[in-house]
């Protein structure tokens, strides 16, 4: 990446520092100098509502709408609908809670290729006018023998001269139900023997009598995605259309339906009616997809993740959809400077998942408030501390940003400490807390564990400890302790489960053609709840953060979906360090 810096803004007012420069934005910086488009940036974020939004979708929209911030433009969202049987409203509203949570406010109101289908369906005329569009009755196994092959030309259907009476009736049929679904198919008339399949002479209009989200029993006929989608550009008045690097061959047909329609004379006329400048088509760029190792990326193989319940849904923390990550406890921000971090290309490539967990880390470790949780309590009676001792000690939220306050933390005779802090044989270097030994609770006094009380069979029941009450705040005297350990009081703490979150998948890459059924390569431990944790009280006090860095554990965050008044869950965000 490179010198150039500029800033980018979002809705919440964060301001993105250090975007670098990268090929995109070259291109517009470049596009501004000459006028092109009398220096209007205006993109869209082109979802189709047949899923949520994933990772790779956040890439997107960062870039949409940050190309278009940068540059005092606009960006749109437009739900690409033109094939109802896949969409439906739940993804629709949930697409658009997902970019409003990210940070990006578009442009009016949503907008949906839907919404052009009547000026569609007269653009199609104008074509079939003009020679250029004809009503076919292939099957779609003989359109697809006929389409001929990466080496073979393509065959002209029978249909392609059809007189342009005939065509126009057929179409206007095509769409008052007269025909069944697949019957015949609206196709543009431009080469059979183009080298690039997409140009022997595409379909532009199928049949599919079935309801759509938005526009119901309107239409029996629906638009191709590459009819459809150039078209929208031009009436929004969309500048720079991006989109990723598998529509590149797809790019002269957006670029023939364009120019065939003379669009110029009617595209974006609202949008150019105060500039002086001569009106340019919308202009295709692609760039490659984000994919991520150990990741899927893929609303295809997402669904079936949900519908075969390797996941809980859509939203399982697991998932590396937005819905899920958020969930999980990732951060707009943190999703942000990631998308900003791993640039834009204009070949695939795979980011390591680390860089993604650094990203989270990163911003965690900055803002999350600090609290303590005990994940496998074992019981300290701290014996002299009279029976009804309450302490109530002040400790910093955040140990490098003041501003971030300090909270109460109650100290009881009975505290909880983790299992694994206590070792009755410790290895060499073990640093908390051993019988006879001393360790610091975090926060608070250095105690010293002078009894061990087993049960019959053994088992550790509870530690009795001593406390120095001489060091609080101060290094004990004439001694070194170096251990720190985090504790709760029994009492006063709040017990709860915690979700511990691992990668799904045990393989590099998941979505290889090598793998037959993704359930082969599930890593079994990427959820492990633990039940019977403790935490602090403060984190139910009123206005008490959703997130936090327990300490010495990891980041950790509320699942209010999981969560209800007998039973508070929190999801682990992240470890502490990488693992892996
Ligand atoms: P998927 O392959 O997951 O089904 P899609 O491309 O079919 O994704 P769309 O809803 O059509 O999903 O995508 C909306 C926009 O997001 C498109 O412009 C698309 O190019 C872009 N996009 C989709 N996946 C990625 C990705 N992995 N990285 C960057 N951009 C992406
Ligand atoms: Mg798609």
């Amino acid at each position: 990446m490179t010198d150039q810096k500029s800033a980018s803004t979002t809705v919440d007012g964060a301001v993105d520092s250090s975007t670098s420069s990268n090929f995109i934005r070259n291109k517009i910086a470049d596009d501004i100098k000459q006028n092109k488009h009398g220096g209007r940036v205006h993109t869209r974020f082109p979802p189709e509502p047949n899923g949520y939004l994933h990772i790779g979708h956040a890439k997107s929209i960062c870039l949409n709408f940050g190309v278009a911030a940068e540059n005092s433009g606009l960006c749109n969202l437009r739900f690409d609908d033109t094939n109802p049987e896949k969409e439906s409203q739940e993804y629709v509203d949930a697409i658009k809670d997902n970019i409003s949570w990210l940070g990006f406010q578009w442009n009016g109101d949503v907008r949906y290729s839907s919404n052009y289908f009547e000026q569609l369906y007269a653009f199609a005329v104008q074509l079939i006018e003009s020679g250029k569009a004809y009503v076919c009755d292939l099957s779609a196994n003989e359109a697809r023998e006929y389409r001929g092959s990466l080496t073979q030309p393509g065959r002209n259907s029978p249909h392609r001269d059809r007189s342009i009476e005939e065509n126009r009736d057929l179409f206007e049929r095509m769409r008052t139900g007269e025909f069944a679904d697949g019957h015949c198919s609206l196709r543009a008339k431009i080469d059979m023997a183009s080298p690039n399949i997409n140009m022997r002479d595409p379909v532009l209009y199928r049949i599919r009598h079935i309801e759509h989200h938005q526009t119901g029993t309107q239409w029996c006929i629906y638009p191709t995605y590459d009819y459809t989608h150039c078209l929208s550009d031009a009436i929004e008045g969309i500048t720079h259309s991006l989109c990723t690097l598998e529509f590149e061959d797809h790019r002269p047909l957006y670029d023939w339906i364009l120019h065939t329609l003379e669009i110029a004379s009617i595209a974006g006329a609202s949008d150019l009616a105060d500039t002086d400048s001569e009106y340019v088509l919308p202009e295709q760029t692609e760039f490659a997809k984000l994919k991520l190792n150990h990741t899927i990326v893929g609303k295809r193989k997402l669904k079936e993740m949900v519908e075969t319940n390797v996941v809980t849904g859509w939203d399982d923390p697991r998932m590396p959809t937005l819905a899920g990550m958020r969930r999980r406890g990732f951060t707009a921000a943190a999703l942000r400077n990631f998308c900003e971090s791993v640039g834009v290309a204009r070949s695939d490539s795979i980011v390591d998942l680390g860089m993604l967990e650094h990203a989270i880390r990163d911003d965690l470790d900055k803002n999350s408030p600090r609290a303590m949780c005990v994940l496998n309590p074992v019981t300290v009676v701290l014996t002299n501390l009279p029976d009804e001792h309450l302490q109530i000690l002040s400790m910093a939220n955040h140990p490098k940003v003041d501003e971030m306050g300090r909270r109460s933390v109650p100290l009881t005779k009975r505290v909880v400490i983790d299992r694994s802090d206590f070792e009755e044989l410790p290895v060499q270097g073990f640093k908390r807390l051993i019988a006879g030994g001393e360790v610091r609770l975090r926060g608070a006094y250095v105690i010293k564990c002078i009894d061990v009380i087993k049960d019959d069979a053994g088992e550790l029941v509870e530690l009795h400890c001593s406390v120095d009450l001489d060091t609080l705040g101060k290094k004990p005297e004439g001694r070194k302790v170096k251990g720190v350990i985090h504790w709760v009081s029994e009492a006063k703490g709040i017990p709860l489960n915690v979700r511990l979150y691992d990668r799904l998948f045990t393989v590099e890459n998941p979505e290889s053609k090598d793998i037959e059924d993704i359930r082969e390569c599930l890593n079994e431990d990427s959820l492990i709840e633990i039940t019977s944790c403790i935490a602090e009280p403060s984190i139910m006090e009123e206005g008490a953060s959703s997130s936090y860095q327990f300490e010495r554990e990891g980041y950790y965050c509320l699942d209010e979906k999981e969560s209800s008044e007998n039973k508070l869950v929190f999801n682990r965000t992240i470890t502490l360090r990488d693992s892996w």
